[in-house]
């Protein structure tokens, strides 16, 4: 489940931000890019279609705050691009995720599987745990053919 548009709307007129049109439009994007994970500039390009006159500068400025406000998470899969998602609102922890070296694919997976070993660690380092960013690398089904 992800946020209700006009939910992510009154949280951010909570935190002093106006819902302005080229706003509107990249949170557009990024609701419908759901279980993508969009770059700045991929996000500009699309974004673009709708607001012809916005600049990438502003795209970066307001990815920078609704990461601020906690709607969106940014990863750092490679060392040539962040890339962003929406936070999931259900996700009591961050989900894992696979990417391929071979094609830079990016592959979700939902399940948490990590409680035991979180458990383990809780009670060895005690430690408590908020949340984890886990990512795998290797070569997908198709770059394994
Ligand atoms: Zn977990
Ligand atoms: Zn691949
Ligand atoms: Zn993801």
């Amino acid at each position: 489940m992800i946020r209700e548009f006009e939910y992510l709307k009154e949280e951010l007129k909570e935190k002093g931000y106006k819902l302005t049109p080229q706003r509107r439009a990249i949170l557009d994007v990024i609701l419908d890019a759901e279980g993508r994970h969009l770059s700045v500039e991929e996000i500009y390009d699309l974004v673009k279609m709708k607001c012809p006159d916005i600049g990438l500068a502003t795209v970066y400025r307001t990815m920078q705050m609704f990461e601020e406000v906690g709607f969106v998470y940014k990863h750092n899969f490679d060392e040539v691009r962040s890339r962003y998602e929406i936070n999931h609102l259900n996700e009591f922890h961050q989900h894992h995720h696979l990417i391929c070296i071979g094609c830079n694919k990016v592959i979700e997976v939902e399940e948490d599987l990590l409680e035991q070993l979180e458990l383990d660690i809780e009670k060895k380092y005690n430690f408590e745990i908020s949340n984890h960013d886990v990512k795998f690398f290797g070569y997908c089904e198709n770059c394994r053919k």
